[in-house]
Formats: C-alpha cells, structure tokens, sequence
C-alpha cells in the first residue's frame, strides 16, 4: 500500500508535522511505563533568532506506548514546530520516563 495514504488512514489529515517512521516500525514498543513525557527542543536554525521554549507533552497509557500511540496523542495535543522540522524520524529514550523527538528537515 501506499505509504504516504497508510499514514494518513492511521493518523488522519494532520499538516502540521510528517511522520517519517517506517509503517513497520510504528508498533514498536516505546515504553511500558504509564507516565510518560515527550520534550521537543527548537534548536534549529529556524529558532536561533527567535528562541522557542522546548514543549513538553505528559502521555499516559495502560497499555504500552508504541510510536503510534504516541504519534496519536502527540496530534491530539496539537503538536506543531512551526518551522522547517516538520519532519518526525525518531521518539529516542533520554531517561526513565523520558524521550526526545527528533525533528529532520
Ligand atoms: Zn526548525
């Protein structure tokens, strides 16, 4: 199937990021933990004139958190660079509960 049509059947119409996981990917297991916060910082060159605060977004789940879930909730609570980063390529864990997004171009 088309990749870009299987995204939009699994997150619906979401402009303001891409999703750049493999589709076989988006199941993996991110975390089992049922708290987790996922931190955005803009330090691109898009923010070094205009700095932006990172975002912080607080998932919680009862079952265990998959790039899918996350890239779920992440549009539920309208996540937007705002920039030329739009571009999501990896959820990566950066301590017990928490993981960083990274934003390509
Ligand atoms: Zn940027």
């Amino acid at each position: 199937m088309d990749e870009e049509r299987n995204l939009r059947n699994i997150f619906g119409e979401y402009n303001e990021i891409s999703i750049c996981i493999p589709c076989n990917r988006l199941d993996d297991i991110i975390s089992e933990k049922e708290d987790i916060i996922i931190k955005n910082t803009y330090t691109c060159y898009c923010y070094s004139d205009i700095s932006r605060p990172p975002d912080y977004f607080h998932i919680r789940s009862d079952t265990p958190h998959t790039n899918k879930t996350i890239i779920k909730e992440l549009i539920k609570q309208k996540f937007n660079p705002e920039c030329n980063h739009r571009y999501l390529e990896q959820i990566y864990n950066t301590g017990d509960i928490t993981y960083e997004i990274f934003m390509g171009s």
